[in-house]
Formats: C-alpha cells, sequence, structure tokens
C-alpha cells in the first residue's frame, strides 16, 4: 500500500487528448499531479492546470521533452522536490506520424521511436531510484492496440507500441520485488487530435466502428478508469499485464 497521505501521479503528454483525460481522472481519484508536455503546450497545461485546481487537487506543470533523457532527469527530480512523492507515472507522451515503409525517412521512424519507447525507457529509469526506496509504484504505460495488429502507414508506430509492451513485460520482472508494478493498457481509436489520423476516410472509419464490438469510437475519458484502476491499490497483484482498451474491435 501507498503511504498515508496525498497520493501524486505523473502524467506525461497531459495537455490534451488521452492525457489530459487521465490527469482529470487521477484528481478525481483523489491524486495530486505533475503534468508534463512540451513547452509548446505550455497554455494548454496551464488550463489544464486550472481545471485540476478545480476538482480540489494541486497540480504542477513541468515541460520536458521525455525523448530528451538529460531533460526527464531534470523533471523527476523538479517533481520530486515539488511534490515529495511520485506514487504513479502514467507514460501518455507518444506521437504518430504516417508514412509507407517504403517512402518512411529515417528520421521519421527515429522520432517516433524516440518519443513513444525511448521516452517511456527514460522517465521510468528516472523515476525508479525514488519508487524503489518508498517501497512503492504504479507504472502505467499508454500502448496501442496498433502495436498489435497495427494499420498501413504506420509500421514505425506499431513497432514503437511493441516496444513498450515488451519494455513493461520485463520491467514488472525487474521491480516487482520493490512493491512496483507496472502495466500496459492499449487504447483503440479513441478521438483526439491523433485518433483522427485513422478517421479522416469515411470508409475506413466505419470499417472501424463496424469491427468494433460496442459499435462506436472511444473518447479520452474511456482510457480513465482502467488508468485509474492501475494506478491505484486496487490492482496491487496485477502486474506485467497489457489491458485492450478499445472497445473490442475483432482483431485485437
Ligand atoms: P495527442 O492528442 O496527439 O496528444 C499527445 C500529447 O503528447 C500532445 O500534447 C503532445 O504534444 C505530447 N507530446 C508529444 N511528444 C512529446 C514529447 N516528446 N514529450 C512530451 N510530450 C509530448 O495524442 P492522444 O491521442 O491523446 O494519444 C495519447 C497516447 O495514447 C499516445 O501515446 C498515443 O500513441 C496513444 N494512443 C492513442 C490512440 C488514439 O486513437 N488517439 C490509440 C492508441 C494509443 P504536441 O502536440 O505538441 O506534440
Amino acid at each position: 500500500m501507498s503511504d498515508a497521505g496525498t497520493r501524486t501521479a505523473l502524467v506525461t503528454g497531459a495537455s490534451r487528448g488521452i492525457g489530459r483525460a487521465i490527469a482529470l481522472g487521477l484528481a478525481r481519484e483523489g491524486f495530486d499531479l505533475v503534468l508534463n508536455d512540451i513547452e509548446r503546450q505550455k497554455d494548454q497545461l496551464d488550463t489544464v492546470r486550472t481545471e485540476i485546481e478545480a476538482i480540489g487537487r494541486r497540480a504542477v506543470t513541468l515541460f520536458a521533452d521525455v525523448s530528451d533523457a538529460g531533460a526527464v532527469q531534470a523533471m523527476v527530480s523538479h517533481a520530486i522536490d515539488a511534490t515529495g512523492r511520485i506514487d504513479a507515472v502514467v507514460n501518455n507522451a507518444g506521437i504518430l506520424i504516417p508514412g509507407t515503409v517504403e517512402a518512411l525517412p529515417e528520421r521519421h521512424w527515429d522520432a517516433v521511436m524516440d518519443v513513444n519507447a525511448k521516452g517511456t525507457f527514460l522517465v521510468v529509469q528516472a523515476l525508479l531510484p525514488h519508487m524503489r526506496a518508498r517501497g512503492y509504484g504504479r507504472i502505467v504505460n499508454i500502448a496501442s492496440i496498433g502495436g498489435k495488429h497495427g494499420a498501413p502507414e504506420q509500421a514505425h508506430y506499431s513497432a514503437s507500441k511493441a516496444a513498450v509492451m515488451g519494455f513493461t513485460r520485463v520491467l514488472a520482472q525487474e521491480v516487482g520485488a520493490q512493491g512496483i508494478t507496472a502495466n500496459c493498457i492499449c487504447p483503440g481509436i479513441i478521438v483526439t487530435d491523433m485518433g483522427r489520423t485513422n478517421l479522416e476516410d469515411p470508409v475506413v472509419a466505419e470499417r472501424w466502428i463496424s469491427n468494433t464490438a460496442l459499435r462506436r469510437l472511444g473518447q479520452p475519458e474511456d482510457v480513465v478508469g482502467p488508468v485509474c484502476f492501475l494506478a491505484s491499490d486496487a490492482s496491487a497483484f496485477v502486474t506485467g499485464q497489457t489491458l485492450n482498451v478499445d472497445g473490442g474491435i475483432v482483431l485485437s
């Protein structure tokens, strides 16, 4: 169990979309928040901080590119200084730059792997000494159903999310004895700026819906409950797992 007192969660990429919804959901569950994004999202991140304060919880904003090891180390140490404790981390920051394998510029491969896969590793690595010292941690990594089957023009994105799942399974084995759990969430098609990349063609959008048991697209709020569960003590005996949050997409 976490120590008594208000728990704190760090959410990366928290200015909009799924990250914003997760941050607000954790605040409603009683967490204080450390909100991360990149500096260009300052205004939107400040808005999320205000929304969390309106719920009655504390929020600190810290800017860092999660693919930059030095910036991540500085962010984590500021987060611990500012809050005294990080109980849970949600590695949500991610990017998608569509492109076929044949035409994909190497820099797009690198950028997607750097943010989605390396960024998750860097944030976890920076936080582990703190979590180990407290004997407690909840690590929730946002992968994707794209990491299981994927879609054309997203091979590098699929590879990055498969990497997040493999990383999480091994991480869980390394840190379990210290009271730290590590799990993945695989969202399906969620209506956000990124999710709309999969919905530009109405025929493709309709196919996603008809292949989904619940016959609808996901909203950012649909991801919140499963993340809150994995960030809480209710999931104390759950680790190394990957949970699809996709409305029952037949291929997942
Ligand atoms: P989104 O609307 O594009 O939001 C992602 C946020 O992450 C943005 O604020 C973005 O800032 C930020 N970010 C990007 N690179 C960053 C970096 N290097 N360091 C810190 N923050 C960074 O995406 P979303 O749809 O909410 O997706 C959130 C997560 O869910 C991602 O990991 C995504 O892969 C995953 N996911 C999404 C879907 C979906 O259908 N939406 C499905 C499966 C999985 P900028 O906008 O300034 O780059």
